[in-house]
């Protein structure tokens, strides 16, 4: 038996600890009463093997793989994308996607004109992911200093051949407009409620993203963890320069997740199942939060 007054003191460390609760997600989301977040996708890529996106699947599995945007709309009135797509011929002619639209026309879908863009976060130098940052005539380019450095310089010249030779000197010609702002390195907060990542290493300092939103954290991994076989099964990306380096950054995309749920990875076309609204089956924007 308990005595009274026991009771009532576990009964009051109850409700401190609910009211603790309720305040720890108040003081969360407090700052991002309406932000949302939406997956776009603007092509298809069929028939990849999965071995080249999760280290030791079975190699005679194909998969076909969404090839999307992330956009971020900011109660503070910035429109974000995290990603910018491809769109060259060069890039066209070489992978024939399916179901292709631009990236400007895409995020069309999602009541967005490309001149609306304020930000684009580039999680790495790859085609299909930095190749229509120019598509946005407004947009801020963010990239990791060293992701940067280590791949061209101001002249667009490549140093390392994970960048694209047109890319290389799109980007360089941006920065010399003054639009390319360079991220110091890991953990950094570029706006309220953005912060990007690096350690993931699909490329030397390729970033991923979380998002506060009213209702909790999202993560967007990019390709940083490319399917969610990835991180259900903890298998590192195929693609990385460092696989134990892959896997932590993927282990702390779980810590920083309000939940798995709520971590997208870069290429899974199972984004626009699991999201998809309601009687809606084959959507190309699904609004994650
Ligand atoms: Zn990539």
């Amino acid at each position: 038996m308990m005595r009274p007054a026991s009771r009532l003191l576990i009964a009051a460390a109850i409700v401190s600890l609910i009211a603790g609760c309720t305040r720890v997600r108040v003081n969360r989301t407090a700052n991002a009463p309406n932000t949302s977040v939406q997956a776009i996708r603007y092509a298809t890529l069929s028939n990849l093997p999965v071995s080249a996106l999760v280290r030791g699947a079975d190699t005679s599995r194909r998969l076909d793989v969404a090839a999307m945007v992330w956009l971020v709309r900011r109660p503070d009135g910035r429109v974000v994308l995290m990603d910018a797509g491809f769109y060259r011929d060069k890039f066209l002619q070489r992978w024939k996607p399916s179901d292709f639209l631009r990236p400007s026309e895409a995020v069309r879908l999602a009541g967005v004109r490309p001149e609306d863009v304020t930000d684009i976060i580039v999680s790495h130098v790859h085609w299909d992911h930095m190749d229509g940052a120019d598509l946005f005539p407004g947009a801020r380019i963010w990239i990791q200093r060293d992701e940067y450095a280590h791949h061209l310089d101001d002249d667009g010249r490549v140093l390392d051949r994970a960048v694209d030779s047109l890319d290389a000197v799109m980007l360089a010609s941006l920065k010399r407009a003054g639009r390319v702002q360079l991220v110091e390195g890991d953990d950094q907060e570029i706006m309220p409620g953005i912060r990007v990542y690096t350690g993931g290493k699909h490329t030397y300092a390729s970033q991923f993203a979380t998002v506060q939103t009213p209702d909790g954290t999202i993560v967007l991994a990019s390709d940083n963890a490319y399917l969610y076989e990835n991180l259900d099964q903890r298998r590192p990306i195929a693609q990385t320069l460092d696989s134990l380096s892959n896997l932590r950054a993927q282990d702390r995309m779980k810590m920083l997740a309000s939940s798995l749920r709520l971590i997208v990875p870069g290429h899974d076309p199972e984004v626009f199942t699991r999201f998809a609204a309601k009687g809606d089956s084959n959507p190309k924007v699904v609004r994650i939060r």
